[in-house]
């Protein structure tokens, strides 16, 4: 039994969770019986899926099971430790200096994860008395890592450049960062990096760009936004994520000597975490190659975006316009996204509704994420699914 006092806060547990339900914002979790692809199984059926961010289709490719497998045998399973104490692998380094030539930038270094990168750049870079400027819709990672740094944080209208140029020219913090998402998640449209990138030039500002998305889809051989945009420019700090594109696990920064040289000593998100299997970076490498070498994995997707948007075409919901394999059909409600995300799924498709917080209010939608591995007839019946809907409705 519960005494009355905890049983108060369980209380409000409850109430807060019946309030969510009620809003229609409650979140609830598939089990994948399979591997991730665009075929997966959820309580023994199998669905077409298009829900992952595996873009390129890599996340269960043989070659990258192969590399694992071998990962595993010459270094084991466990880092054992983090990387400034003897947690630091052959298969970590090799890993940083590939990513390092890849993105054609002096120096990277690994993360666990993108969100604990987010928070060790910033966290890093600026403290009180510095300021941030953000996009309004840039990732949460992003928002929280500004929460950790304590620096002064302004967020500007999505992509309105004349206000971040109004904030950047009002301040007079000691240090400025302006972050921003390459790629943005929900929406699947790209930051105009030249241009911000001049900003920060003209304010001495740091770029900080979160390629999430980008990274092994955008610019010549998957390099990124910025080959993309064919710019560079010694002041973008660079972070992308490996588990998307890439199809494992991890993410990294790239920039500078210095920055990276500061990330080691201050990132605390670096310092104080077990460092990841040197199997996954093992697999990494083989991930790189692939992503380098098979540009019909990019082709692929362009071809079965443009199927996309002609199937939908039709359709009273509409397609943002994304250029990258996020394509979010707008639906508005919250329950609304949700009845068709569950009459899709009932007819064996599964499409996440996104709803709020994810998104702004008003903005639930369907976030369709295409990959390399769909065809051209996987797109061709989640088309006509929708269509059926659209009329039934
Ligand atoms: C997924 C994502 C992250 C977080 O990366 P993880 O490696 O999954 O922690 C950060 N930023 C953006 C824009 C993302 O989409």
């Amino acid at each position: 039994m519960l005494d009355n006092l905890t049983e108060n806060l369980h209380g409000r547990l409850r109430e807060q969770l019946l309030g969510r339900e009620r809003q229609k914002l409650y979140r609830r979790r598939l089990t994948l019986e399979s591997a991730q692809g665009t075929r997966v199984s959820v309580s023994g059926r199998e669905y077409l899926a298009f829900c992952s961010n595996d873009y390129l289709g890599l996340a269960s490719h043989p070659g990258l099971i192969a590399a694992a497998c071998e990962g595993a045998r010459l270094y084991g399973v466990g880092a054992g430790g983090s990387h400034l104490i003897t947690g630091h692998s052959f298969a970590h380094h090799a890993l940083e200096e590939a990513l390092a030539s890849f993105t054609g930038l002096p120096q990277a270094l690994l993360f666990s994860t993108g969100y604990m990168a987010n928070a060790g750049v910033v966290a890093a870079l600026t403290g009180r008395g510095d300021a941030i400027f953000a996009d309004k819709l840039n990732h949460a990672s992003l928002n929280d890592a500004v929460l950790i740094s304590r620096a002064k944080f302004s967020r500007y209208p999505h992509l309105d450049l004349n206000v971040l140029e109004r904030q950047l020219a009002a301040s007079n913090a000691k240090s400025k960062l302006v972050i921003t998402d390459a790629v943005f998640s929900m929406d699947g449209d790209i930051a105009p990096v030249a241009n911000l990138a001049e900003l920060c030039e003209k304010y001495d500002a740091w770029l900080m760009l979160d390629d999430a998305h980008g990274f092994g889809v955008l610019g010549p051989q998957g390099r990124g936004v910025m080959p993309h945009f064919g710019i560079c420019s010694p002041r973008i700090i660079y972070m992308a994520t490996l588990g998307k594109a890439t199809g494992v696990f991890g993410a990294f920064v790239a920039a500078q000597a210095e920055v990276i040289e500061t990330l080691i000593q201050h990132a605390r998100s670096y310092i104080y975490t077990t460092a990841a299997p040197p199997l996954l970076s093992h697999a990494l490498l083989k991930s790189l190659e692939l992503i380098e070498r098979e540009e019909w994995r990019r082709e692929k997707l362009t071809q079965i975006t443009a199927v996309l948007k002609q199937e939908l075409q039709p359709l009273r919901w509409k397609l943002l316009p994304s250029a990258t394999p996020i394509q979010p059909l707008i639906i508005g409600e919250n329950d609304k996204a949700l009845q068709l995300s569950e009459a899709l799924r009932q007819r064996g498709i599964l499409v996440p509704a996104i709803r709020p917080p994810t998104v702004p209010k008003g903005g639930s939608r369907l976030r369709i994420s295409l990959s390399a591995s769909h065809t051209v007839e996987d797109v061709a019946r989640l088309g006509a699914a929708l269509r059926e809907l659209d009329n039934s409705a």
